[in-house]
């Protein structure tokens, strides 16, 4: 939803920090048919990530997280799932400073709530299973994984370890995963992260502005 907020801006609005990004808060509007914008009346905040944005690896974690949802979303459209991934997702970056797994845990469900999930445990191209101690290879286009055996130039690799970061990802919820010793690693989950976000902009049909941000850094 959009919604306009009268004197937002002023130093001593009674929104406070209520409407800075991705703040979780309670809020009070009216609606008017003739009208897209509603008008916010009252805002309570449950939970802040204003802190978290001044960690520049952090805040491009949270601009993907907020990016990406606002794209992925329909309007007005209650999306309980995706929301309490964002949540999550929010504040595991907000609790440990370390964005890589929260972005990779983010991006995989993100397209797995999107129905745009490839089987990973499978070939598409001769039904083997996929062996874990082997690279699978991807086609984003058409978001489907094949073996080595059915591998063909242009098609990328995820690597075992990235595989296994993305079992992981979907067998265990993020906030017990970050305090598991045998958590993937931060370079697996930029692996499997970057191919998922690889998906989500096909289906988007453009680049994410964010992720530009995150190239850059790393
Ligand atoms: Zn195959």
């Amino acid at each position: 939803m959009r919604g306009v907020a009268g004197g937002a801006r002023k130093p001593k609005s009674r929104f406070g920090a209520t409407l800075e990004r991705l703040s979780y808060i309670r809020i009070w509007f009216f609606e008017r048919e003739t009208r897209e914008l509603v008008r916010i009346s009252q805002c309570e905040m449950i939970e802040s990530f204003l802190d978290a944005f001044s960690d520049y690896p952090s805040s491009v974690a949270l601009a993907l997280f907020s990016e990406i949802t606002e794209t992925v979303l329909p309007d007005r459209e209650p999306s309980d799932a995706n929301f309490r991934l964002l949540l999550l997702a929010a504040q595991a970056v907000k609790r440990t400073g370390k964005p890589d797994l929260p972005l990779a845990y983010f991006a995989l469900w993100t397209v797995k709530l999107g129905g745009w999930l490839p089987s990973l445990t499978r070939c598409a191209q001769c039904g083997a299973a996929l062996d874990a101690d082997a690279a699978a290879y991807f086609v984003p286009s058409v978001s489907a994984a094949v073996c080595g055996k059915c591998r063909k130039p242009g098609m990328r690799m995820l690597s075992p370890a990235a595989q296994g970061a993305a079992r992981k990802v979907l067998e265990e919820r993020l906030d017990r995963l970050t305090e598991k010793s045998d958590a993937p690693s931060p370079r697996a989950a930029r692996e499997l992260a970057d191919l998922m976000l690889d998906i989500i902009e096909r289906q988007i049909d453009r680049k994410l502005k964010a992720r530009e941000l995150l190239e850059s850094h790393a």
